[in-house]
């Protein structure tokens, strides 16, 4: 049996619970899909770029960088720092998808700047088991920019990387800031 947006969503188990966020998210996908046409895009991003940012709430990037459905890669993480698994998405999105820019956006009042590495021995002595990932956080936002280019830059698997520009959003105003690598 096919599944259609024409469906009506799935019958919760308990029809008497309160919507849950989800069921609200689910509900305007419906609403979504209703309106959708197939734009027959192909995976491969029209501007070849792809934008490595802050997961954070009041960053909408394709508002802010007026982007299209289509135009690019969002790899998103907290912090929009340049981890292994970041290097992992961007070689994917170079080397199999055809981007050849990237762009790095930190952001003014990011959670990480309030964070330590206390929070991941917090963490230890809560749970009994130390994370394998660092918690990344930082105290210099520019700082944390050209480090997030370098390993970009640096990165041995990337074979695009003459394009590399960081940038600072401001979440009160909505201006990108661009950060000089050199300093
Ligand atoms: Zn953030």
């Amino acid at each position: 049996m096919s599944i259609s947006a024409s469906q009506p969503a799935p019958q919760s188990p308990d029809s008497t619970r309160q919507p849950t966020v989800t069921d609200r998210l689910v509900q305007a996908n419906a609403e979504y899909a209703a309106r959708f046409t197939d734009p027959g895009m192909d995976a491969r991003p029209v501007l070849k770029v792809a934008v490595v940012a802050c997961m954070d709430a009041r960053l909408d990037l394709h508002a802010a960088l007026g982007l299209e459905l289509g135009d690019c890669h969002t790899i998103r993480n907290a912090g929009g720092v340049v981890t292994d698994d970041i290097i992992r998405s961007l070689t994917i999105s170079q080397r199999a998808l055809g981007t050849r820019s990237v762009v790095l956006i930190h952001h003014t009042g990011c959670g990480l700047l309030t964070l330590t590495e206390d929070f991941r021995h917090e963490i230890e002595a809560e749970v009994g088991q130390r994370p394998a990932w660092a918690v990344e956080a930082f105290k210099d936002l520019e700082q944390d920019v050209r480090q997030s280019m370098q390993r970009v830059r640096t990165s041995p698997f990337l074979p695009h990387t003459d394009d590399v520009r960081g940038f600072i959003f401001d979440v009160t105003t909505g201006l990108l800031r661009e950060i000089d690598p050199q300093h």
